[in-house]
């Protein structure tokens, strides 16, 4: 006899979330089979999105792995982009906010923001080209 029904269900995986700093269960919002089979996460603290990282990744760097990182054109609407700020190094960023660098012509979205020793901030954005990157914010000119 089969199980009764398929199921639906909200899947929920495990995962540390880096600008809560904390894990949670997320909900998994989307499977991308067809983009190397990433599953994205909704972390239920910040209600940001995030793709499935793996098991055993919670507490070591993510820098190097900047492919584990995704931003695709697709995740980022038109609203998106028309809100988009443009980058300069003297303005202050909010964690999620759309940037758009002008330079590079991509888009982006805030991760992270960070203090480096000696005081100097910055953010941390996944850019759909670039990738992910650190930026100066909060420049003095
Ligand atoms: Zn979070």
């Amino acid at each position: 006899m089969k199980k009764g029904k398929v199921k639906k269900d909200k899947e929920k995986i495990k995962q540390y979330c880096s600008v809560c700093k904390e894990t949670f269960d997320m909900e998994v919002v989307r499977n991308d089979d067809d983009r190397g089979g990433v599953p994205w996460l909704k972390c239920p603290g910040c209600e940001g999105f995030l793709p499935y990282m793996g098991e055993e990744d919670s507490d070591s760097g993510v820098d190097d792995h900047e492919d584990q990182q995704e931003l695709a054109p697709e995740d980022l609407s038109m609203e998106d982009r028309d809100n988009a700020r443009v980058y300069e190094q003297t303005g202050e960023y909010k964690i999620d906010d759309i940037i758009y660098q002008r330079s590079w012509n991509d888009y982006g979205k805030v991760l992270e923001k960070q203090v480096l020793p000696g005081g100097r901030k910055v953010i941390v954005v996944q850019f759909i080209n670039q990738g992910r990157m650190r930026l100066l914010e909060g420049a003095e000119q």
